[in-house]
C-alpha cells in the first residue's frame, strides 16, 4: 500500500494519503473483517501489529493515517465513540489526579465526569471558559495532571486560547488535551500549538455523515502516558468497527471542502441574523463582536467553523417555537453533518444545565446559504 503521495494536506486527504493497493491497484483500501490474524510456522506473526481484533484492525490504518498527516501527530487511535476516546484518557490517569475541565463543555463528557472523577479518587476542578483569567487560576490552585479545553466550547461557542493553556499546564507540570471536535484540523492544529492530546468526537465534522459513531484521540508524543491510553482501549475493547473505520476514512477525504463550506455558510448567516429584532444575540466566533474574536482570529485558519447559536429574544417558549416552525432545518441534536440541525439545548440537557433557556443551536450543512437562511428569516418572523 502506498502512502507516497505529494501536495497539501488537502490534496493528501482527499486522496486518502495517495492510497494504491499494492496487490490491486484499487485506490480504496478494503475493509478488513478479521477478529485474527495468523502466525507462521515459526509461531512468528504474518504481521507483527496485528494479532487480534480488540487490539488493532488493518481497517484503522487509513483514518488513523489521515489523522496523523492533519494534526501533524506522533500517532492517532480510533475509538468506539468520541465519549469512549475521552474516557481513555481520564482511565488513563492515576487515583488523585486532579483534572482542570470547563463548566460549560459538551454536556454528557462533564456528567459522566463529575460521576467518574467522585466514584474513583479523581479530583475535578471546574473553571468559567468564558472568563479569560479563570484557567490560570483554577490551574494554580493545586497539583494539576490535565488540563481540559474545548474550543470553541460547545455550544456557547467561547474560544480558549490553545497556546496560552498549553503553556499554563506545562509550567505545572500538567498534559494539555485539547476537544476539537468543533474546529476539526481544517481549521485548528492544536498540537502544532502546544496540546499534548488532541480528541475528536469523529461522529461529527471528520465522519460528517450521520452515518458513523467514531472518537479519535491523536498525540505529539508516543509517550507511556499514550501507551496507557492504548492500553485502555486494547483492553476495554472501546474499538471501532471495521466498516465503521472504513466509512469514516470515506468521510474524511472530503473534510475540507465540507468544513469550508459550513464555515463560509455560519458566517453569513451569523453577519445577517446579527440585530435581527427577534435575536437577542448571536453567538459566533467569527463576529468582532465576540468576545473570543482576537483569539479565534489567531487560532482559527480558514474560517470560524459551521456551529453557531441564537439567543432568542422571549425565553424558551420562543426559542422552541422558532425551531418547530423551520421547514429545512431539521430537528435534531448532533452536529457536523451534511445536513443542517436545530436544536434547543436547554430542553436536551434539563433543569440542571448551565445553558440558557433562549438559546438554539445551529449546525449548517452543506445546502445553499439562501435556502437556510430564508428558512431560519421565515421562523424568525
Ligand atoms: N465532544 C463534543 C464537542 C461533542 O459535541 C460530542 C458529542 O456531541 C462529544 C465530544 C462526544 O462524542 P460522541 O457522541 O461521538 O461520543
Amino acid at each position: 500500500m502506498s502512502h507516497d503521495g505529494q501536495g497539501s494536506a488537502e490534496t493528501r486527504i482527499a486522496q486518502g494519503l495517495h492510497f494504491i493497493d499494492a496487490e490491486t491497484g484499487a485506490v480504496v483500501p478494503p475493509v478488513q473483517s478479521s477478529t485474527t490474524f495468523a502466525r507462521d510456522r515459526d509461531y512468528q506473526l504474518i504481521s507483527a501489529e496485528h494479532s487480534y481484533g480488540r487490539d488493532e484492525n488493518p481497517s484503522y490504518r487509513a483514518a488513523e493515517g489521515m489523522l496523523v498527516e492533519l494534526e501533524g501527530a506522533a500517532d492517532a487511535l480510533l475509538f468506539s465513540s468520541g465519549m469512549a476516546a475521552a474516557m481513555a484518557v481520564i482511565q488513563a490517569l492515576e487515583p488523585g489526579d486532579r483534572i482542570v475541565a470547563p463548566h460549560v463543555m459538551y454536556w454528557g463528557l462533564r456528567e459522566w465526569l463529575t460521576e467518574f472523577c467522585q466514584q474513583w479518587g479523581l479530583v475535578l476542578d471546574p473553571y468559567d471558559a468564558a472568563d479569560p483569567d479563570a484557567l490560570a487560576t483554577t490551574v494554580a490552585a493545586g497539583d494539576t495532571a490535565i488540563v481540559w479545553i474545548e474550543t470553541p466550547s460547545n455550544p456557547t461557542w467561547d474560544i480558549i486560547d490553545i497556546a496560552a493553556a498549553a503553556s499554563l499546564a506545562h509550567e505545572a507540570g500538567a498534559r494539555l488535551v485539547v476537544d476539537c471536535t468543533v474546529a476539526t484540523p481544517v481549521l485548528t492544529r492544536p498540537l502544532q500549538l502546544g496540546a499534548d492530546i488532541v480528541m475528536h468526537s469523529a461522529t461529527k465534522y471528520l465522519n460528517g455523515h450521520g452515518d458513523v459513531v467514531a472518537g479519535a484521540l491523536a498525540t505529539a508524543a508516543d509517550d507511556d502516558f499514550w501507551q496507557r491510553i492504548r492500553s485502555v482501549r486494547s483492553h476495554g475493547g472501546a474499538i471501532l468497527g471495521a466498516f465503521e473505520a472504513w466509512l469514516l476514512q470515506r468521510g474524511m477525504r472530503t473534510l475540507f471542502l465540507r468544513v469550508r463550506r459550513a464555515s463560509e455558510t455560519a458566517a453569513r448567516i451569523a453577519t445577517a441574523l446579527d440585530g435581527h429584532p427577534a435575536v437577542q444575540t448571536v453567538l459566533y466566533p467569527g463576529l468582532d463582536s465576540h468576545p473570543g474574536h482576537e483569539i479565534a482570529l489567531r487560532q482559527m485558519d480558514g474560517g470560524f467553523g459551521g456551529m453557531l447559536s441564537l439567543r432568542v429574544k422571549g425565553g424558551a417558549n420562543a426559542a422552541l417555537a422558532v425551531a418547530s416552525r423551520c421547514n429545512v432545518f431539521i430537528r435534531a441534536t448532533s452536529l457536523g453533518g451534511v445536513e443542517s440541525l436545530i436544536e434547543h439545548r436547554y430542553s436536551i440537557e434539563g433543569p440542571a444545565s448551565p445553558i440558557p433557556e433562549d438559546l438554539l443551536r445551529l449546525s449548517i450543512g452543506i445546502e445553499t446559504a439562501e435556502d437556510l437562511l430564508a428558512d431560519l428569516e421565515g421562523a424568525l418572523a
